[in-house]
């Protein structure tokens, strides 16, 4: 099989040929149709996170060895099954559910493998879908796209998952103002799934005026830019202001941080309104004071969301079937091309999603 692996941080991805791995048990080989480019394969290419205050995470300490083939959004058709594998033929069209927990801790134990202590998710701790050829460890992961195209449904693993998982945590409250932050591959699936499963009226922040248009296409009622000088601060005609005047003078009852560096949770904070509702969700990163007195006074939630859970995943690709959610796939690469793929979305060239078709 070929396959692009990422050898070490920043460096160029090796293209290779190496042998087709054979399922058995249990596994399945997914002859790969697309896989999804997302934010996250540009951290695991640049070695970490930004914590903050000089410090780095480096995904190594985390688990990741390097070579990895990166890629966790991955569609295909089935190319062979092992001798247990029940419920899924040679032939058939499937949407892998990337984040592998280990089955034993308490997360695992309620269906929340994304959330696993040990996790051993493909693409990442495990080899991906950047290939033409994945081996997924239990047919279980699987779920058939029985009519949804195979580009679209690639998002549906990471991007829409994540959103989804997020727009539920932000719905708690019954939102009548929805602050969406980052019109990117999350944000714009983020904007949709709102648009099908909240009540909410949705403003949408970037810091690039060319998401805008595609922003209101899938459904911003109202759209800001951030990247104006003083945006940070709280005076007339600064975005504060601006978004805060939108909601009625009152600010959003909830906000979602796509990006999740200190220049967007500062807006955020500086929005969000009396017993508001933030979830993060960007892996952007850094590091903020915040005034601590302001939390109880306004008895506001600061909540993390990470991907999601298979059976939120099987509930997107429902909606994706009832063409409830569309998600916008704008650029196609082949695995020579992998390179320029990640160096596109570096460069903020990628509108939605990026898929490299194996
Ligand atoms: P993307 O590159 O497609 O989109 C990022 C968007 O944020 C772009 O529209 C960009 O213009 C905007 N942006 C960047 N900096 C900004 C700033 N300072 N102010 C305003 N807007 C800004 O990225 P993506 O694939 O949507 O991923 C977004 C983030 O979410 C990444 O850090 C990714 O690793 C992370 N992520 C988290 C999870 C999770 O489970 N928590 C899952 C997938 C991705
Ligand atoms: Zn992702």
């Amino acid at each position: 099989m070929k396959s692009a692996r990422i050898t070490g941080p920043n460096e160029p991805l090796a293209v290779s040929e190496s042998e087709t791995p054979k399922p058995q048990g249990n596994q399945v080989l997914v002859r790969v149709k697309s896989v999804g480019v997302c934010h996250s394969d540009l951290h695991l290419w640049e070695g970490g996170y930004d914590l903050g205050d000089g410090q780095f995470m480096k995904v190594t300490d985390r688990g990741v060895k390097y070579p990895v083939i990166p890629g966790h959004e991955i569609v295909g058709s089935v190319e062979g099954i092992g001798d247990d594998v029940s419920g899924i033929k040679t032939g058939d069209e499937v949407l892998v559910f990337p984040w592998i927990g280990c089955g034993e801790c308490p997360a695992c134990k309620v269906g929340d493998e994304n959330l696993c202590d040990t996790p051993k998710s493909m693409g990442v701790f495990q080899d991906g879908g950047y290939s033409d050829y994945a081996l997924i460890p239990h047919f279980k992961y699987l779920a058939k796209l029985d009519g949804v195209d195979p580009d679209s449904a690639t998002s549906l693993a990471c991007s829409g998952l994540t959103a989804y998982n997020a727009v539920k945590k932000a719905n708690s409250n019954s939102p009548e103002f929805l602050l969406i932050i980052g019109a990117g591959g999350l944000g714009l699936m983020a904007i949709q799934i709102a648009k099908a499963i909240t009540k909410a009226k949705i403003i949408c922040i970037d810091n690039d005026d060319k998401r805008f248009d595609t922003a209101k296409k899938m459904g911003a009622d109202f759209v800001v830019n951030t990247n104006v000088v003083g945006s940070l601060s709280s005076g007339t005609g600064s975005p504060i202001q601006k978004i805060i005047s939108i909601c009625n003078g009152k600010g959003p009852d909830s906000v979602i941080d796509f990006v999740n560096a200190p220049q967007t949770v500062k807006v955020a904070l500086g929005v969000l309104r009396k017993r508001g509702n933030l979830v993060l969700v960007g892996l952007f990163g850094g590091s903020l004071e915040i005034s601590l007195v302001s939390i109880p006074l306004k008895s506001i939630m600061i909540q993390g969301a990470y991907t999601g859970n298979y059976t939120d995943m099987v509930e997107l690709l429902d909606l994706a079937r009832e063409g409830v959610i569309n998600p916008v796939i704008s650029k196609h690469y082949s695995l020579d091309q992998a390179n320029n793929a990640l160096e596109d979305l570096k460069a903020r060239k990628i509108i939605g999603r990026a898929v490299i078709n194996p």
